[in-house]
């Protein structure tokens, strides 16, 4: 048995490991896929405080160096239960039991999908949902990126450096991105954008060779030549898992406050899984500080 059992190793689940085993506490960080989380898809990470410019994929390594160095063990399993009331807490995997004295959820939100005809049957054949890792591929091609997101316009933007026109498509009139970025698409000379617009379906043959999209309120449609569809229209909390035991608001995202506190003593959230008003890379890093420093101090009390 560990102290805590952190699910998770993205930015909030790898900055909650670096608090936890620097308070003393035993660690354990438990990921279904490749650590990093969603960072790792962003192109170019601008934002973060004291650090001007670096890719999601340095940031990622350099948090993975840091928390390993520690000796934080991270192992690569996916979860398929979860025993969170008692006071010692199981985590089932394929084959194993994990136990802890309090567990961390930094388990992050997965792309959410547009649900058209040809979205599925194209997946990783033209359709993708991540440009830093895809948009080689499409070098000297059209393109296009759907939303109008802090994601979608910073995909448009790496996109346009090297395909030869990127279409942005976004459902509304106003982008939800910061001023900065939605300034440096409007002054990109191969960006087009499309507002008020839908796709409605993906066409192609054995790969993608157009959109169909139309307009919101004229109900025009229009086919756009492109051979890929960058969707990045938001995430989507994967938190079925702990529905039974944990408060879930209306969209799934875990219950907490900023203390990060679940309705269950010992266990905690951090991160894009948490309700919270603002989901970014430094905000995810600050919960896993808070979590783990809470954890810790349930450590300390029971
Ligand atoms: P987001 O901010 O939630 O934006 C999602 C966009 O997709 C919205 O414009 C939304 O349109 C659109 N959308 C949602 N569902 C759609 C659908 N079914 N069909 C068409 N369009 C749809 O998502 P995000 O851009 O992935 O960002 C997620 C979080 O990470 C945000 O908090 C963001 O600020 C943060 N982030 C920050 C950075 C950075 O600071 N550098 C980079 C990336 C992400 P509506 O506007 O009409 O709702």
């Amino acid at each position: 048995m560990v102290d805590v059992i952190i699910l998770g190793a993205g930015t909030a689940g790898l900055s909650a490991a670096i608090y936890a085993v620097r308070a003393g506490l035993s660690v354990l960080v438990i990921e279904k896929n490749y650590h990093g989380g969603q960072i790792v898809n962003t192109p170019e990470v601008e934002n973060y405080p004291g650090i001007p410019r670096i890719t999601g994929f340095e940031f990622v390594e350099n948090l993975y160096q840091q928390v390993t160095g520690l000796g934080v063990e991270i192992v690569y399993e996916e979860i398929r239960g979860v025993d969170l009331r008692p006071a010692v807490k199981t985590i089932s995997a394929a084959g194993h039991e994990y136990q802890a004295r309090t567990v961390i959820i930094a388990n992050g939100a997965a792309h959410r999908h547009l649900n058209c005809p040809g979205e599925e049957k194209f997946a990783g054949k033209g359709v993708s949902y991540c440009a830093a890792c895809d948009g080689a591929f499409y070098k000297g091609q059209d393109v296009c990126v759907v939303g109008g997101g802090n994601s979608a316009l910073e995909d448009a933007l790496y996109l346009a450096r090297t395909c030869r026109k990127v279409y942005l498509i976004h459902r509304g009139n106003e982008f939800r991105a910061n001023r900065v970025t939605v300034n440096a698409v409007k002054a990109c000379p191969n960006v087009e954008l499309i507002a008020n617009s839908t796709v409605e379906e993906i066409l192609g043959g054995d790969l993608v060779e157009a959109v169909e999209i139309r307009h919101n309120m004229q109900f025009h449609k229009r086919r756009l030549d492109v051979s890929g569809i960058f969707v990045a229209i938001g995430l989507e909390p994967q938190n079925q898992l702990f529905s039974s035991s944990l408060r879930l608001d209306g969209a799934g995202y875990i219950v907490a406050g900023e203390d990060c506190k679940t309705n269950i003593p010992g266990v905690f959230v951090a991160g894009d899984t948490r309700t919270k008003k603002v989901r970014q890379l430094v905000t995810a890093a600050a919960d896993g500080a808070v979590a783990a420093t809470e954890a810790a101090q349930y450590c300390a009390m029971t």
